[in-house]
């Protein structure tokens, strides 16, 4: 069979992908070795910019519905057992009310094996071609495209694409086939990672929790909220403890002696920080854990992995549509590279210790604010046009507009913000004036000669004065002019 793009992988990244690539009306065929999407929870914590993501591909009501089982757990708590707990301070409550201020999106807790199910099926229904139990055995590439051999149930049959996107996790077979190298501070311990039922909504409720620390002295950790009734983990950086003790020492640090406790699973893990060196080989495009791993106690990995992808996707549309000529795809690795880097970076210098410096505050200057890492990074190379300014502040949330930053979001109307302007094509802003061609929006406290080229993926590209260059900007930003 011939398709624009296969996707290598079936999890939260190549999922969303698809999702994207649809919405851009390519055509697509994801293969997932696994029959079904995964049983393990791993992320819940999906930030405001994913959240721009699902509500710009009109899927943000499905997965706050699948996010609804934990919509009252967002404290953080703290205390010798879940029993004698305290909440925790939350972030500051000005940057708090400066994030809501800064997105039509609030972020959202939700269990991985809750949401990607969603994924699926919405992908599903959107006409992308899914093919679970199917495994990418192997590909080459030439100039003219790529050429996949793909194993299902009944053998293995070829593919020919003209671009493969490998969303195939932290071991990746296509990286490790291309060679692609990878740079970080490598593994940073050992923790373990208890998966459990037992019927905890009587005792929760009231104490609704995301985590909650435990300062247990023999098996210190943390509880995790999967659904809020009888699903939990607890993750730990003892090791070793035998299955059969298991049962004892969850009682103990919950504080409930005679709770009834189901093991599900019992893993031991290695916290990991790890960045590919190159996110493109030719027609090879890496995206999520494939291209950078890193420690959960941020919540990026998942989230940076779908921001790859809502990167990626209408660079390909793009490039497929023959709107933009191949240069357009150089700039997936020079903008996600950097921005992998820090995610990774800052996942490494911080703790599961809920009580530690997060960057709210100055006391560890040398992590970034939170919420920068959430929605403010900004691309300083690329697919733009930078404005020479300052390097972006990474001790603050701020968004004003500037090439390489998210569009500022406002609301225009009950229901409709500045981002939903943005569809697969760019969108020029307008201070006011009229741009021939273009449908204007005054805004953004741009000047009233002032315009702004916004891409498909609600990044500012360019900002300038001169109308009349917006034809060469574009065919500066689509690789059309040399
Ligand atoms: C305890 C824990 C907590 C976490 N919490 C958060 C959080 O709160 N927020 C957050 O953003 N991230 C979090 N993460 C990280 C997050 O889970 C991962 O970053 C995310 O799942 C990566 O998604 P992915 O789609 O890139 O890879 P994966 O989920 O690993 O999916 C890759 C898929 O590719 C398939 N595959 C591999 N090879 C092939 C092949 N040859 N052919 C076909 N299919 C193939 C695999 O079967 C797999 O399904 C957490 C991780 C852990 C472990």
């Amino acid at each position: 069979m011939r398709i624009p793009v296969i996707i290598s992988g079936g999890g939260l990244v190549g999922l969303t992908a698809a999702l994207l690539l649809r919405a851009h009306d390519v055509e697509v065929l994801l293969v997932e070795r696994h029959g079904g999407t995964s049983p393990l929870p791993k992320a819940r914590r999906f930030n405001t910019r994913t959240m721009e993501v699902y509500r710009q591909l009109g899927i943000a009501d499905e997965v706050e519905r699948a996010a609804a089982d934990l919509a009252d757990f967002q404290a953080m708590r703290a205390g010798p057992t879940l029993i004698e707990s305290q909440v925790l301070p939350g972030p500051p409550a000005g940057d708090v009310s400066d994030l809501v201020a800064a997105s039509p999106m609030l972020p959202c807790l939700c269990a991985q094996d809750a949401l990607e199910p969603v994924l699926r099926e919405l992908a599903a229904q959107r006409g992308a071609d899914l093919r679970f139990g199917h495994e990418l055995a192997g590909f080459t590439q030439d100039a003219r495209g790529v050429t996949a051999t793909v194993t299902g149930p009944d053998g293995p049959y070829r593919v020919d694409a003209d671009y493969l996107v490998a969303a195939d996790g932290a071991r990746s077979p296509i990286r490790e086939a291309l060679g692609i190298t990878r740079t970080g501070r490598g593994t940073l311990g050992r923790a373990t990672t208890v998966y459990f039922r037992a019927d905890l909504g009587a005792a929760v409720h009231g104490r609704e929790f995301n985590l909650c620390q435990l300062d247990d002295a023999r098996t210190p950790g943390a509880l995790v909220s999967i659904n809020g009734t009888d699903r939990w983990q607890f993750m730990t950086d003892v090791v070793g403890v035998a299955e059969a003790d298991w049962p004892a020492h969850l009682r103990r640090v919950i504080g409930l002696p005679d709770l009834g406790i189901e093991l599900i699973t019992v893993q031991d893990w290695e916290p990991t920080m790890k960045v590919a060196d190159r996110y493109r080989a030719g027609r090879v495009f890496l995206a999520g854990d494939a291209a950078h791993v890193m420690p959960p106690f941020a919540a990026q990995g998942a989230n940076t992995g779908i921001q790859d992808a809502h990167n990626l996707a209408w660079k390909l549309a793009m490039v497929l549509r023959g709107d933009a000529g191949p240069g357009l795809l150089d700039s997936y690795h020079t903008e996600r590279h950097p921005i992998g880097l820090l995610a990774a970076e800052q996942s490494s210098l911080r703790s599961g210790d809920l009580r530690a410096p997060t960057g709210f505050g100055s006391e560890r200057p040398e992590l970034v604010h939170p919420f920068v890492l959430m929605l403010s990074y900004g691309y300083t190379d690329g697919a733009l046009v930078p404005d020479g300014g300052p390097p972006f502040p990474t001790d603050r949330l701020e968004l004003v507009g500037r090439p390489g930053t998210r569009v500022p979001h406002l609301w225009l109307q009950p229901g409709l913000s500045t981002l939903d302007l943005c569809g697969t094509g760019f969108t020029v802003f307008s201070g006011g004036a009229d741009v021939p061609g273009f449908e204007a929006h005054p805004m953004l406290g741009l000047d009233h000669d002032e315009v702004m080229v916004v891409r498909p993926d609600q990044v500012v590209a360019w900002r300038g004065r001169a109308r009349d260059a917006i034809d060469r900007v574009l065919e500066r930003l689509t690789g059309r002019m040399g």
